[in-house]
């Protein structure tokens, strides 16, 4: 939908540029073309990201079927539940935690929680950095806006193509209320609607822990196997809740290093 809300954005800018040929305005020519240009420079670029063509995102549903049969049932595999004080443990004696939002922490306004929880790890001597997938959320830039909304350095916030290379030495990969971004079957299966699309690999780290209320599949209504890989657990509940607890267990305990 934000891809044609940016198209159709895009045509309003070129019908007042020719509106301002045909009124010989330049101001409306040159007004014009410049939402039209950025309009159509933001939809390549949001298409680009979800490995899409232009025609399929505006014809095409996304993961109709996929999205129908996870609706209906839930994965058969088991998952692994963690507990707020064994997560908060865990991350605190870890090295390196690299932290994946997605729109479930736009959702949840989770933001700020996030931040303390960062700030907490940061004091216990953990390196701490936020991983960015150019599409995460709803709109391009979703994470960008609402971490820099919380006064998280800019610093701190990685590029997909950067931290990707950093997965394997990673003890902990927090992903946040997210699941298209970080979904392994966008690299193998090719049934898959987002087969093709660049994920930010989590399911490569030492560790993963996932934030999120249920096994329910984010925007492209696929399911996820990252949730029950055997180094993942769970921690259900809405985003800002359990960071929140993780900050009160954080705060609780004493250093670890
Ligand atoms: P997803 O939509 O894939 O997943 C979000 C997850 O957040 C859900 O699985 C949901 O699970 C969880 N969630 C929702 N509310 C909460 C909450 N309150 N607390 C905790 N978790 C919550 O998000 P991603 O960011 O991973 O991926 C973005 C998707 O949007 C991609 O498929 C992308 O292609 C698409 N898209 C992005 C655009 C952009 O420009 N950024 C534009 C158009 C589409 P649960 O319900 O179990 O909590």
């Amino acid at each position: 939908m934000p891809v044609v809300v940016s198209m159709l954005n895009s045509y309003s800018g070129w019908a007042a540029a020719a509106l301002g040929f045909t009124l010989e305005n330049n101001a409306l020519i040159i007004t014009g073309s410049l939402v039209g240009s950025s309009g159509a420079i933001l939809s390549y670029i949001m298409c680009k990201a979800m490995n899409r063509s232009f025609i399929s995102v505006i014809l095409g549903g996304f993961g109709g079927e996929t999205a129908a049969a996870a609706a209906g049932g839930g994965p058969a595999k088991p998952v692994k539940i963690g507990s707020a004080d064994d997560c908060a443990f865990i991350m605190k004696n870890a090295s390196k935690v690299i932290i994946v939002p997605g729109y479930g922490m736009a959702v949840a306004q989770a933001q700020h929680a996030l931040k303390e929880m960062g700030e907490k790890l940061k004091a216990e001597g953990v390196e701490v950095t936020y991983a960015i997938h150019p599409v995460a959320g709803r709109m391009p830039g979703h994470m960008n806006v609402l971490l820099a909304e919380a006064e998280i350095p800019y610093s701190d916030l990685v590029d997909m193509g950067e931290i990707n290379g950093e997965m394997p030495q990673c003890d902990v990969c927090l992903v946040l209320g997210a699941n298209d971004v970080v979904n392994p079957a966008a690299r193998f299966d090719k049934a898959s609607p987002i087969f093709g699309m660049p994920i930010i690999d989590a399911d490569k780290a030492r560790m993963c822990l996932a934030i999120k209320r249920s096994m329910n599949p984010g925007f492209a209504g696929i399911e996820n196997e990252l949730y029950t890989a055997d180094r993942t657990y769970m921690l259900f509940g809405d985003a800002k809740a359990v960071l929140t607890d993780l900050v009160k267990q954080l705060s609780g305990s004493s250093s670890g290093h």
